[in-house]
């Protein structure tokens, strides 16, 4: 997969449809770096809410899904999506060939590899393509964003323009 990017990106082309899955809550500046990043790399990227019955949400999905429909809305290729399936199968309904996750940490890289071989058991013909996060941002994740709301900081330099906002009306 890695030989094949290179080439395509050294032709300049793109590579069809990818999904990148998550719980979104909120939505993070780390979240649409590597979305933008995987913008550039293929045709489509459908951002998609997974829904994690296990996870305690902050926002409903509803929410989630504004907020990502606002940031995304300047990025002509992002398509954003809400499912409570499995990630496979969502890619698979989607036609697309590959589900982008990204890497903050060693931790990240231990948990998303698991994650990344377990989809391949179910489906081997869609690739993981992990994005490593841009060092700006690689501490930053959504329940940080949660803790420090918990604690009353201020994150309105880490959300999008309207999740801030509505944290301000909350
Ligand atoms: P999940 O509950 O599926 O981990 P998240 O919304 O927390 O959903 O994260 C979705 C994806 O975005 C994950 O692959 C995660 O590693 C990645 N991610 C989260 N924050 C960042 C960041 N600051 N930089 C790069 N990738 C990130």
């Amino acid at each position: 997969m890695a030989l094949r990017a290179l080439h395509i990106i050294e032709r300049g082309e793109k590579m069809s449809k990818a999904i990148f899955p998550g719980s979104f809550d909120p939505v993070t500046i780390g979240h649409i770096d590597v979305l933008q990043r995987a913008a550039k790399l293929f045709d489509e990227v459908i951002v998609v809410i997974l829904h994690n019955g296990d996870k305690q949400s902050l926002f409903r999905v509803e929410d989630r899904l504004t907020f990502l429909r606002h940031a995304t809305k300047n990025i002509a290729n992002v398509r954003c999506a809400y499912e409570d399936g499995l990630t496979v199968a969502f890619a698979k309904k989607e036609h697309a060939s590959a589900i982008i996750r990204g890497v903050r940490s060693i931790k990240d890289y231990e948990y998303e590899m698991d994650i990344a071989t377990a989809n391949r058991h179910i489906d081997d013909s869609i690739e993981t393509v992990f994005f490593f996060a841009d060092p700006r941002y690689s501490f930053l994740s959504s329940s940080l964003i949660r803790e420090w709301l918990r604690c009353g900081l201020d994150v309105s330099d880490y959300v999008t323009h309207e999740v801030a906002i509505a944290l301000q009306n909350t």
